[in-house]
């Protein structure tokens, strides 16, 4: 663990509200209770919130609902973002891409102040602390293809923003896999592509999810694969979709405790990361939602090393991969790639 932790750590699944600590949540629930008073949907919704337990993947989501309602204005915004950037610092992480949804709460926030809130806590956070950090909005699939268009047109507003330029480097598609249908979004992602965002997707997540995954890999639109828990199954597309992958060196983002604290791995040791890195396929290990799921990316690495016997050599390798998966250009990467090669080579 202590190795894990030295390691200069790169984060390329991280979504803002699944992260928060329970300090920054107690936080949280104080203001509220100062806003609201002490009322009995409080006391209950701690108890909806409690964190680290198993529970399956729809139970999940309705914490992230619960979550959301505590994070409904700038402020609230600035400080999640805030305390969210410094844990994964203090966790050694040197390069982060968040992702976030930009909610649209009538009376409370818009969008565009949502993102704005974001983007000013990352430059800010980015001049104390030993950290660089990187936006991806989030499309969510259960809210619709209409808020999908909104976010895309929104995001396209900072493409060339006098202040936030080069700061929003993708989008992620994410949200209850239960809902909704990929193939739908597919038009915004062509046009998200076209205006030169690259896509992270959630792909494969659930059993029932073979056409859109087909689709999606079809039209060639996806530049990392969230969890792709399903890719691998015996549903006589496996072999199909590994070899697309494989073709197009397509990384995938791997969130191991998520995974298995949502039931949709049995085990560590049967996690996909096994047949993928066997195959030296490029991965990024991640921690999805390190406030929800207990968990930090030292962890996460401390878990892949146990479960698959890994040397410090492999280690660095992982470490290596993220870098390349990063959504950077290449002159930035080319600098963060030479920073984690110094920092590693001083742990041999
Ligand atoms: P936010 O976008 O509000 O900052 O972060 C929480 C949101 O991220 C959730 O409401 C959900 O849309 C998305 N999310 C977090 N974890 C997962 C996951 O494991 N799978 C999927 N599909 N979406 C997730």
């Amino acid at each position: 663990l202590t190795y894990c932790k030295k390691l200069p750590k790169v984060e390329l699944h991280a979504h803002l509200n699944g992260s928060l600590s329970d300090g920054t949540v107690l936080q949280l629930l104080e203001a509220k209770e100062k806003e609201l008073g002490s009322t009995d949907s409080l006391s209950s919704f701690k108890m909806t919130i409690s964190k680290g337990p198993e529970r399956c993947l729809r139970e999940c989501f309705r914490v992230f609902e619960a979550l959301h309602s505590l994070t409904d204005s700038q402020e609230a915004i600035r400080k999640i973002t805030k305390n969210v950037i410094q844990e994964f610092a203090e966790d050694g992480v040197r390069y982060l891409e968040l992702r976030t949804t930009p909610k649209n709460i009538p009376g409370k926030i818009t969008k565009k102040e949502y993102v704005d809130a974001v983007l000013e806590t990352m430059i800010n956070e980015m001049k104390t602390c030993r950290i660089m950090v990187r936006l991806l909005v989030s499309v969510d699939r259960g809210r619709g293809v209409g808020d999908a268009w909104s976010t895309l047109s929104l995001a396209k507003q900072y493409l060339d923003h006098d202040v936030f330029k080069g700061l929003l480097v993708g989008i992620d598609v994410s949200g209850n896999p239960n809902k909704g249908n990929l193939i739908d979004y597919i038009p915004i992602l062509k046009e998200a592509k076209k205006c030169g965002f690259k896509l992270a997707v959630h792909l494969a997540e659930v059993k029932s999810c073979v056409e859109e995954t087909d689709a999606v890999l079809e039209n060639g639109l996806v530049d990392r694969i969230g969890h792709g828990t399903y890719l691998l199954k015996n549903n006589g597309y496996g072999i199909k979709y590994q070899k697309k992958i494989l073709k197009n060196f397509i990384p995938i983002e791997i969130c191991m405790s998520s995974n298995l604290k949502t039931q949709s791995v049995r085990s560590f040791e049967k996690h996909h990361f096994g047949v993928w890195s066997g195959l030296k396929h490029p991965l990024a290990i991640c921690t999805d939602d390190k406030g929800v799921y207990c968990t930090t990316l030292t962890n996460e690495y401390y878990i892949c090393a146990k479960n698959f016997n890994l040397s410090e050599q492999d280690l660095h390798e992982l470490c290596l991969y993220a870098v390349e998966a990063a959504f950077l250009p290449s002159s930035e990467k080319d600098i963060l790639r030479q920073m984690v090669k110094e920092e590693l080579s001083k742990l041999m």
